[in-house]
């Protein structure tokens, strides 16, 4: 992992949602009540867990998104406020609340997760506001949880300003035929590449086939995440697998927005596919060691302090 002096610029355009962490010793069979050990409200969204990231690993970051003009709302942006991120593109919808993911845990780390995109689901792009964070930026990130008719706009602006576009297609739906070559580097996981490609992805030697055939329909960089088993990176000099980094897992929410950051600010910063794709396992690693979203996405001095 390098250090540079200057703080690349990311922009990123996604949801922003208040997670309802539940505690639960078994989630509820149709019919059931069960009792939580506890209830906690915590920041979350992938496109603010994918702000945060980029942030805590040291970029400065402009988020784009929309909450409702309620206490969710409030808190978001006090979350964001506290990591330094700029989110005067972050809208208020006055008819729709802020999302919400009600999200329970079992004790045996199991999760199931229930999202209203409330907001999210109403987002509009500011063409203006994006095109002066996209001026100069290291990266545009995005996913799947806006409407895609933004995400894809966004892409275009980015593609027109010269700025490179690092996409995670999740929640996974089909990318519009437009869309493929406006993406720079697609990160995907096991399911979502197997979707995509139409090929069975569970082992690196599959991961790294499907890579090669997404690269096919346009993005020069293909990264499929395998979990505990690390990721596969593919570019035009081919595909190496990264193994895992032995951690012990203890709540793998917000992994992979947090391995995306952590990539997208490597990429800026002027690494190499596989020196980013370094700092996102180890970023990613240190995430799953905690509880949580938000709360648990390392910031750069603790990666360098803990995996060197
Ligand atoms: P997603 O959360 O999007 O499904 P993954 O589960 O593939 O993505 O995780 C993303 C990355 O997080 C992996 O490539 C890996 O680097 C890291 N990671 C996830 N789970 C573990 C784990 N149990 N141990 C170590 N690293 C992990």
């Amino acid at each position: 992992m390098k250090d540079r002096v200057t703080a690349p610029r990311i922009a990123v355009v996604g949801s922003l949602n208040m997670d309802l962490v539940l505690q639960v010793e078994h989630a509820p069979q149709g019919g059931e009540t069960v009792l939580a050990q506890s209830l906690r409200l915590v920041p979350g969204g992938k496109g603010g867990n994918q702000a945060v990231a980029c942030a805590r690993q040291g970029a400065r970051v402009s988020l784009f998104g929309r909450v409702g003009d309620d206490d969710n709302g409030r808190a978001l942006r006090a979350a964001l406020d506290a990591d330094g991120i700029d989110h005067s593109g972050v809208l208020n919808d006055h008819a729709e609340p802020t999302g919400v993911a009600a999200i329970t845990v079992e004790s045996t780390g199991q999760n199931r997760i229930v999202v209203v995109p409330g907001a999210n689901g109403r987002f509009t792009l500011d063409a203006g506001l994006l095109g002066a964070a996209l001026h100069g930026a290291g990266g545009l990130v995005l996913q799947f949880e806006c409407p895609l008719a933004e995400v894809l706009a966004a892409a275009h602006q980015a593609r027109a300003a010269g700025c490179p576009v690092r996409l995670n297609p999740s929640p996974i739906q089909p990318l519009p035929d437009a869309l493929w070559p406006l993406v720079d580097t697609l990160v995907v996981n096991e399911g979502e590449a197997a979707a995509l490609a139409g090929q069975p992805v569970a082992t690196p030697e599959e991961a790294a086939a499907a890579a090669q055939a997404l690269r096919a329909r346009g993005p020069a960089q293909v990264v499929v995440t395998l979990g505990a088993a690390g990721a596969v990176a593919a570019d035009a000099a081919g595909c190496r697998h990264h193994p895992g980094l032995r951690v012990r897992a203890v709540d793998t929410t917000a992994a992979g927005d947090t391995f995306l950051g952590a990539l997208a600010v490597a990429l800026a910063r002027g690494d190499t596919l596989d020196e980013a794709v370094g700092d996102g396992m180890r970023a990613a690693a240190l995430c799953v060691t905690q509880p949580g979203a938000q709360p648990s996405i390392p910031t750069r001095e603790t990666v360098l302090q803990s995996l060197p």
